[in-house]
């Protein structure tokens, strides 16, 4: 056994007696509710199991973070501040462990896990550092009234996560909350619970009071369900997928809760033919098949401009046949396995589709042999279409899908012949054609000669069915927050007199 995964082991085992159940009000509490297995997606085999929370469970965690809202959003923001950089600062002191239990259960390869340990910390750091400045808002004088905004913490909100990259990604939407004064009530996904236990964890060590935080382990369809229909959590930050959110939306339509939803997406990634096309084809490669291509920006569509298509195919083609599949807690490995059985079959399926659609295997397209784990071969389809569900759908691994085109107004509708709309890459040296792509594109975010690099400060979410809301900077306090306008008189004009 490699020393990472006896420390992930490790960290499970300190978690507790199984099953794992949940944490609210300041302390663990044992699962009531059925319990589930939780899997190892590198060997196969069972970690431990997880319990889903009863509805007295999921109304309990809910009255923690009720009750503990009105002392924390009135903690002054200087405090919630110094607390959350401690947050941070355990997490970076924990970061291998982190990224060790997120090898083990979510199957990420070591490589980028530990990066993404270190980036939830920064995702802590930074919202810190914003919470005393949360409640600013503008003036808005006229001649007669001076108008002031502020904001105020909405009050308790539920987070929902996916598995892909389970603690970063929580990381994301609880710290601006937490900084906001919100309280939260976390839902991790089932297939992947343990590094949130670990955040919660972590975050008490660092002095957050009791309430503040709460985490319910469980199933979508049970727990998650019954924490988007509470009557006391005010909004739902969900990231998942577009299906999801329309349930979720549904679900908290009868008590009319705010929603931020990050969700699906097939995003293009546009290489010209006067790109620099060495570093095109990196970023092509490391956009899809990084994170075991299990990623809401992955580019999932290469679109590559028909003079160059066969040249880029055939190098393109070389290194996904290249890449390193196996072990995720090895720092060499660059693919690892699926998350789960389920999700693996999914996946393995677009192969048929592929090809009964038309299209090519160019590299992959099949299980990896000899090997317990769910491990699915880094695949390529090519010659595609757009009218193809493998251009249509999406998949969520280590699956390119390309497409050739003939020019910009060809990239630009290809592109955009999607439900999604998150990301969108465009690779081409001639400036004037980047920001006209650029603008043409119907996603949320656009890279320009650039793989996804994340700058905190600036929005992230997407349009269609990618999402709704944005992430980052100012943008996450504002849902995490009311704001409210105030209109004080100069005394200067009259009012209306009626009855008089
Ligand atoms: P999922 O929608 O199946 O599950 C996400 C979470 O929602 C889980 O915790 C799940 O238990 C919960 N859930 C499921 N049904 C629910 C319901 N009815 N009510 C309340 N909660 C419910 O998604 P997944 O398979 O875990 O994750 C993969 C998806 O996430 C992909 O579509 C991916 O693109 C998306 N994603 C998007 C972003 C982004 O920023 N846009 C980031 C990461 C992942």
């Amino acid at each position: 056994m490699t020393d990472k995964r006896a420390l992930a082991l490790s960290a499970v085992a300190k978690l507790g007696a199984a099953p794992l159940g949940h944490f609210y009000g300041g302390v663990s509490v044992p699962g009531e509710g059925t319990p589930f297995d939780v899997l190892e997606p590198g060997t196969g085999g069972v970690i431990g199991q997880a319990c889903d929370a009863s509805e007295a469970q999921v109304n309990a965690a809910v009255a923690a973070a009720h009750d503990a809202f009105p002392a924390w959003s009135a903690t002054p923001a200087t405090e919630r501040r110094k607390i959350l950089n401690r947050v941070a600062d355990l997490i970076e002191a924990r970061a291998d462990e982190i990224a060790a239990v997120e090898c083990l259960d979510a199957g990420q390869c070591w490589r980028f896990m530990s990066k993404a340990a270190i980036r939830g910390a920064e995702n802590f750091r930074f919202f810190a550092d914003r919470a005393p400045s949360a409640a600013d808002g503008q003036a808005l004088p006229t001649a007669d009234h001076v108008n002031f905004t502020t904001r105020k913490a909405i009050g308790p909100v539920a987070v929902i996560t996916p598995w892909n990259t389970p603690f970063m990604l929580s990381t994301w939407k609880i710290a601006p909350a937490l900084a906001a004064g919100c309280t939260v009530v976390h839902k991790p996904a089932e297939w992947s619970p343990y590094s949130a236990r670990l955040l919660i964890e972590i975050a008490h060590e660092a002095g957050l009071p009791a309430g503040v935080f709460n985490a319910v382990n469980g199933l979508g369809e049970t727990t998650g369900k019954r924490l988007t229909e509470h009557k006391d959590i005010k909004a739902i930050a969900f990231v998942g997928e577009s299906s999801t959110g329309s349930a979720i939306m549904r679900q908290g339509s009868e008590t009319l809760k705010r929603v931020h939803f990050e969700l699906g997406g097939k995003n293009p990634v546009i290489v010209f033919d006067d790109a620099d096309f060495e570093s095109a084809l990196d970023a092509v490669v490391f956009m899809i098949y990084s994170l075991n291509g299990q990623r809401c920006t992955s580019s999932s569509r290469v679109l590559i401009q028909r003079n160059i298509y066969d040249r880029f195919i055939a190098r393109l083609t070389e290194r996904v046949n290249n890449l390193k599949v196996g072990d995720p807690f090895d720092p060499a490995t660059e693919v690892g396995p699926l998350v789960h059985p389920r999700h693996f079959a999914k996946v393995a399926s677009f192969a048929d589709i592929a090809q009964q659609g038309g299209a090519r295997i160019a590299a992959g397209g099949a299980p990896v042999e000899g090997t317990s784990g769910f491990f699915y071969k880094p695949t390529l389809f090519a010659d595609a279409t757009q009218s193809m569900r493998i251009a249509q759908e999406e998949i969520f691994g280590p699956v390119l899908t390309a497409i050739a085109f003939d020019d910009e107004a060809d990239a630009i509708r290809q592109a955009n012949d999607v439900e999604y709309g998150l990301a969108g890459y465009v690779w081409t040296n001639d400036l004037g054609r980047s920001l006209r792509v650029s603008e043409a594109l119907d996603v949320g975010m656009v890279w320009v000669n650039s793989e996804n690099v994340r700058h905190l400060p600036t929005p992230f979410g997407g349009v269609k069915s990618s999402g709704i809301g944005r992430d980052g900077g100012d943008w996450s306090f504002d849902f995490y927050m009311e704001t409210k306008n105030i209109a004080l008189a100069r005394g200067t004009h009259s009012v209306p007199r009626m009855g008089a």
